[in-house]
């Protein structure tokens, strides 16, 4: 497989074409941003816990039968996916009230949910991945009523996946963010990442935070973080 030209450079990784059409190549950086990019910095060997990770858990959502982009790990920031045309929107689910929803809602942190909540934004950084309601996503034709579904079950099963399985190594799955992308033929995938970036991840017993809210907010410890969930993984 040949690496060809740099098609993108996002905040955490770079997209390459190769010489197969219907294949990229994802590099993984070990920049952070938070806060739409306003907060720059670097987390010491991210790309590579954030790579290996990721395919890692992409696999076991193959096996879960969420169908996704990996193909095949390259190297420790490299990895070979399937060409998909992103669905412009930042799906997320929430088992425990964090972050935004904490504050748009005024609930405390940490606060058990009687559901997990689906919401979508818009992905679009000039904006600010401003929320969006499932008819503005059909009315502006980001996706068909039936892709919108697809997502929404492939989105509920992933969350079902990978709270057991982090349940199992000591972490609750706070929220996490996913997004979908459609190949040439159509068909809607898991693509981009699943890591520390995307997910809230906090210790079971102690409620220490394993994830991109130490860096968020300056709380230390942020590569001692991902590598716990690295090591917990077993990878
Ligand atoms: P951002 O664009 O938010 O800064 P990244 O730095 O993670 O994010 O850049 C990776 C980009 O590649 C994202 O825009 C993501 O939507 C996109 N992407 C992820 N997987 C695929 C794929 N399989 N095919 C095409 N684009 C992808
Ligand atoms: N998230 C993400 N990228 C974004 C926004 C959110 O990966 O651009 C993830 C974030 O890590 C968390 C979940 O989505 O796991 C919910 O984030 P929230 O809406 O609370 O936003 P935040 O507090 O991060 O601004």
């Amino acid at each position: 497989m040949q690496k060809l030209e740099q098609l993108y450079e996002g905040k955490a990784k770079k997209v390459f074409k190769t010489d197969d059409p219907e294949l990229y190549i994802v590099d993984y950086k070990d920049d952070a941003t938070a806060f739409n990019g306003l907060k720059k910095g670097s987390i010491e060997g991210k790309g590579v816990i954030n790579n290996r990770m990721s395919n890692f858990l992409m696999t076991i959502m193959e096996k879960a039968g969420v169908p996704t982009h990996f193909v095949k790990e390259l190297s420790d920031r490299e990895t070979l996916v399937k060409k998909v045309t992103i669905v412009p929107l930042e799906v997320i689910v929430r088992n425990v009230a964090a972050g935004s929803f904490s504050k748009r809602f005024g609930v405390e942190e940490g606060t058990e949910l009687k559901n997990p909540t689906l919401e979508f934004c818009l992905k679009n950084d000039d904006l600010g991945d401003p929320m969006i309601a499932e008819s503005h996503i059909t009315a502006l034709g980001l996706a068909t009523r039936e892709e919108l579904d697809n997502i929404s079950r492939m989105t509920m099963k992933v969350n079902e996946v990978l709270k057991a399985y982090f349940a199992g190594i000591g972490i609750d799955l706070i929220d996490f963010k996913i997004e979908f992308g459609k190949t040439s033929d159509g068909q809607i995938i898991l693509a981009d990442e699943i890591s520390p970036d995307t997910c809230r991840l906090w210790d079971s017993k102690t409620h220490q935070k394993l994830d991109k809210d130490r860096f968020r907010r300056d709380l230390g410890n942020v590569e001692d973080a991902y590598n716990e969930v690295f090591a917990r993984l077993g990878l």
